[in-house]
């Protein structure tokens, strides 16, 4: 595994809408877990792929709320939406600043996992928000196209991000609480009709750029 450099705003990668994986390799598997080390680094509770220089449609998130869910995904959709709250949040590829975002309070999403089988997760909370976040990135689209109060950090930020963020808050955090965490109910349910992955190690990088 490495740690990856997170680019930042405003590099046109993150401008552009991510391709879809098609074919879930070596290569992507090392992408996933290099982003999850990147990740931890931060240290932020989500990256997407397009904050590491790669255009394509992988995210990784952990909540840290206790749960000690990680979440890889490969091509994330929300498929289902429903309630509606503003929160706080920020972004490592926009360092030092926070704004308020209204976001959905309960996603459902499906992706494939790392080793190509459907899943679906029911989130709500501060996890909704992460996923949310981070598949705008996907997009081209980051939080302070669709926030209020944009701002330079504070303590009152960082205190409002408490221990989700593991005091780093939203300097590192990604994105900031947005006041105490939620409990999240997640749920994967793996398909064994869905799996498309290459089987075994050492798969040729056909996906590297
Ligand atoms: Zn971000």
């Amino acid at each position: 595994m490495a740690i990856l450099e997170i680019v930042k705003d405003p590099a046109p990668v993150l401008r552009r809408k991510a391709r879809p994986v098609t074919k879930i390799n070596a290569a992507i598997r090392k992408l996933l877990d290099d982003m999850t080390e990147t990740m931890y680094a931060a240290p932020g509770v989500g990256l997407a792929a397009p904050q590491v220089g790669v255009s394509k449609r992988v995210i990784v998130v952990d909540p840290q709320d206790g749960s000690g869910r990680l979440y890889q995904l490969i091509n994330p959709e929300i498929v289902h939406a429903e309630g509606w709250v503003k929160g706080t949040e920020g972004c490592l590829s926009i360092p030092g600043l926070v704004g308020d975002v209204w976001r959905y309070e309960k996603v459902r999403v499906v992706a494939l996992d790392r080793d190509g089988r459907k899943v679906w997760i029911d989130a709500e909370g501060w996890l909704a928000r992460i996923f949310q976040h981070e598949i705008d990135h996907l997009d081209g689209i980051l939080y302070t196209d669709k926030c209020t109060n944009l701002r330079p950090v504070s303590e009152e930020d960082e205190e409002e991000a408490g221990d989700a963020e593991g005091g780093a808050a939203a300097e590192a955090g990604e994105p900031a609480s947005a006041g105490a965490p939620e409990k999240a109910d997640a749920s994967a349910a793996p398909s064994a009709a869905e799996v498309k992955a290459e089987s075994g190690a050492g798969a040729p990088a056909a996906e590297g750029e």
